[in-house]
């Protein structure tokens, strides 16, 4: 729709304004740093930071029903600039131009109904947001959106020049990067450290097709994070994990583009997330947070927080019923069909403790949640998800394992509608439906393939006495030889009835 087109109310508001003013806070001591330098960590106690908008007072003149149509109204717009996160523009990165702003696709992702079998083996009705449909594949590129987008920014209206882009990654990450430095190429390039084995062969082909300069690092993705660290504090580079702020606020379109597709109706939702770094629970905690305060939506949605038994220690902290007592330790992570998220110290562990707390005790102790589910859980839930229609990875196998362990437990409310994050895209995954299919899991997995949920071609092979196209065209009477006994073969297999 075009602008002159819109109702006259919500003309003026349909085009963001550059507005706010935006700072780090850091978590630890509260202080407060200028965003012209890009900071990862508090100069003076180290903690991690969080982008806030000094001026968001301003936002709560206007009321919660006024944001709806803003942003239902903004939907319709056909510019590229507002058709992904920024979409939410002022809760977002109000700050940023539209003409900074680097759009490659991302967020806005389906929304896709378990189907009733489904929904009857988790134990309530729940649905996919399906991240994998993402430019780059996974729930991540919201976050890159952002942080590019404010590099561009930077870049454009800064004169900031030759930024090295430099991320650690369990592969989606550096997937993600990669891509969006590759698209501001002539001003960025990027650099990513990869825990060697340790990503999929197609998370280690989108970084290497996208131009980046791909770092294999013997160990595990929290290795690599501490060598990315010290780069970031010892060198000029522009770190592009979570703990680069940008990346969190992006991701919060996360919990705006649920609130949109359920009409800001978000009470009887349980939404449901895997952990590994804790950038997306972050994101998602913090989001519903700030439209609950602009009253966009009336009701917090409980969130449910999903790991591992191989990577746990999130779970592990929360264990701990009493707030004053509990204590994070980094947990040494084993192998995970969940490899995105295989960490066993989350950089973003601060930002949740506080947002967890806030979220609490707005909406009581039961809003947020966390359980933890098998590696033989995670495998059978992505196979049975995928079995029923959808394109979950094994995170996404995870969200549902773990949805059904809540439901089970009694720690989600079965009326609720469970949205699930499938945060990536399953072909990204398909080494570990493999093993599973081929009975292919190093014993440390701990998962064993169950029969039924088996799958394998079945290979057709030639008698002798029949010719084969595969080495060449035969020729009229042959070829139709072949397809004979091929089809009678396939027919059989199939146990096709023939037509009367
Ligand atoms: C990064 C990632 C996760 C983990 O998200 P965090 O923000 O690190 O907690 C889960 N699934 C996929 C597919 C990912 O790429
Ligand atoms: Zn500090």
């Amino acid at each position: 729709m075009k602008l002159d087109q819109f109702p006259p109310e919500v003309q003026g508001a349909v085009m963001p304004k550059i507005g706010g003013r935006y700072l780090y806070r850091c978590l630890g001591c509260e202080s407060l740093f200028g965003i012209e330098e890009l900071l990862y960590t508090c100069p003076k106690c180290d903690s991690v930071l969080l982008i806030e908008d000094m001026e968001w007072g301003r936002l709560k003149e206007i009321p919660g029903e006024k944001w709806r149509r803003i942003f239902d109204y903004r939907k319709m717009t056909n510019l590229p600039a507002l058709n992904g996160i920024y979409l939410f523009h002022e809760l977002i990165g109000s700050i940023i131009p539209l003409e900074d702003i680097v759009y490659l696709g991302e967020g806005r992702t389906p929304v896709v109904s378990a189907n009733s079998a489904l929904k009857e083996w988790a134990g309530m009705d729940f649905c996919y947001k399906n991240d994998g449909q993402n430019p780059s594949a996974s729930f991540k590129d919201r976050g890159m959106a952002s942080a590019f987008s404010y590099l561009n920014y930077l870049i454009n209206k800064r004169g900031v020049r030759d930024v090295l882009a430099i991320c650690a990654s369990t592969g989606d990450t550096s997937a993600s990067a990669a891509l969006y430095a590759s698209y501001l190429c002539a001003n960025v390039k990027s650099a990513v450290l990869l825990p060697a084995g340790k990503v999929t062969p197609q998370q280690l082909g989108q970084p290497l097709g996208s131009g980046a300069r791909v770092i294999e690092i013997p160990g595990v993705f929290d290795d690599c994070m501490k060598v990315v660290e010290y780069l970031s504090e010892n060198f000029s580079v522009a770190l592009m994990n979570s703990k680069n702020a940008w990346r969190i606020l992006g991701q919060e379109s996360y919990s705006y583009e649920i609130a949109q597709a359920y009409d800001y109706e978000v009470g009887g939702l349980a939404v449901v997330a895997p952990i590994g770094n804790a950038g997306n629970i972050t994101a998602i905690l913090a989001g519903f947070l700030k439209m609950y305060d602009l009253r966009i939506i009336d009701t917090l949605p409980q969130v449910i927080g999903v790991q591992s038994e191989h990577a746990n220690p999130v779970y592990l902290y929360y264990l701990e019923p009493e707030e004053s007592k509990r204590q994070f330790h980094a947990v040494s992570v084993r192998p995970s069909v969940a490899q995105a998220a295989m960490i066993g110290n989350p950089v973003s562990m601060p930002r949740v403790i506080k947002l967890v707390e806030q979220y609490r005790r707005l909406a009581g102790e039961e809003a947020v949640r966390f359980v933890q589910v098998s590696e033989q859980e995670i495998m059978d839930a992505m196979l049975i998800a995928n079995r029923n229609g959808h394109i979950a990875c094994t995170q996404g196998g995870e969200c549902l394992a773990g949805l059904r362990k809540a439901a089970a437990e009694n720690k989600v409310d079965r009326n609720r509608t469970a949205v699930l994050d499938a945060t990536a895209h399953a072909l990204k995954f398909a080494v570990f439906q493999d093993k599973y299919f081929t009975d292919g899991f190093e014993p440390e997995f701990e998962v064993l393939p169950k029969k039924e949920m088996r799958n394998a071609p079945f290979s057709l092979s030639l008698p002798a006495s029949v010719p084969s196209p595969a080495g060449g065209r035969l020729a009229p009477e042959e070829f139709r030889r072949f397809v004979e006994y091929a089809a009678s073969v396939v027919a059989e297999v199939l146990e096709l009835k023939p037509l009367r």
